[in-house]
């Protein structure tokens, strides 16, 4: 039987990254989707407890969101993609290396519809249902409130239906929910994404592995973040349109079959998109084209 002589894990893991993941819920299939966008395949046992990447050094744990804090920093998984909410809520000793883009919500304070808010001290001596204490604790301090906090491990949004409070601290993404339970959002503590985090102690030949995801991930990133532009241009406006696109290095300019007319390539962010589309009309572009980037690498 042969040995695996690159492993320095006592698992014997063959010096494979381990990455924790949500096992189901609203992170795990955007976090799937991330590896894939990678280039990183774990399409067999995502129904496991853990599955193996077939084309990349790379174990993937399927747990619980709140759990994966507690694993990095035990350095049972080494890295994990988590919201941040859970991060801060966790507080364990692990380092937050990449926002990653999915995700997204907040942590915000709710009251009841048709009760006044002023601000923070609206909550003195109040009661405030929550699956975050630690965040919300730390809010009250900072604001001098001082409240009662009700720890729920879930359905908070009823808490005040039901009498057992008078307000929520609760995550938000729409705010359909509060709505749909007579309440109203006041106050965001916290805006929240999924991100990567790692174990603080990673040992060398692991930074490495994870050193390559990083770049990837950061690829995918600048990606979708970035549209790939073709155009139709007038020579006599050439000019006006090229100062137009900002572009990675400057635009490409290719002359068109019919005389007088030129195809000018480049690369416009999400942000500038429309606002630049509309100048590039007005100057006489024609024929817009606008595609999505896969991967960009600067
Ligand atoms: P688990 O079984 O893994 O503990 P969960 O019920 O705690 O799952 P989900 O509801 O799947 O968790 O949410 C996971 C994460 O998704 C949240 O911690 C948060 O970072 C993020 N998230 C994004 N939008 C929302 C939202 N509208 N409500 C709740 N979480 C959201
Ligand atoms: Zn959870």
């Amino acid at each position: 039987m042969s040995i695996d002589k690159s492993s320095n894990s006592p698992l014997g893991d063959g010096g494979k990254l381990k990455l924790a993941i949500q096992k189901s819920g609203r992170l795990h299939d955007d976090s799937i989707r991330l590896l894939k966008e990678c280039g990183i395949d774990i399409s067999n046992g995502v129904n496991k407890l853990k599955a193996d990447a077939s084309n990349f050094p790379l174990e993937v744990f399927f747990l619980r969101d709140d759990d994966i804090p507690q694993y990095v920093e035990d350095g049972v998984a080494d890295i994990g993609f988590v919201g941040e909410n859970v991060v801060f809520e966790k507080n364990k000793k692990v380092e937050i290396v990449e926002k990653l883009g999915f995700g997204k919500c907040r942590l915000s304070i709710a009251i009841r519809k048709g009760e006044t808010y002023t601000d923070a001290s609206f909550l003195e001596g109040k009661k405030i249902a929550t699956s975050y204490p630690v965040i919300l604790e730390k809010y009250l301090k900072d604001n001098k409130v001082n409240a009662e906090i009700h720890e729920i491990s879930g359905s908070v949004e009823i808490a005040p239906g039901i009498g057992l409070a008078d307000a929520i601290c609760d995550l938000v993404s729409s705010g359909s929910t509060l709505f749909m339970n007579g309440l109203k959002e006041t106050e965001i503590i916290l805006k929240s994404q999924a991100v990567l985090i790692k174990d603080k102690n990673l040992d060398p030949e692991k930074q490495k592995i994870l050193d390559k995801i990083i770049f990837r991930i950061e690829s995918v990133k600048k990606a979708k973040n970035n549209k790939y532009i073709l155009l139709n241009a007038p020579n006599n406006n050439l000019k006006e349109i090229i100062s137009l696109l900002p572009g990675m290095k400057s635009p490409t300019v290719l002359p068109l079959a019919e005389e007088g007319w030129s195809s000018v390539h480049s690369v416009l962010s999400e942000e500038q998109f429309w606002d630049i589309i509309e100048q590039l009309k007005a100057a006489g572009a024609q024929g817009i084209l606008v595609v999505p980037i896969e991967k960009m690498i600067i």
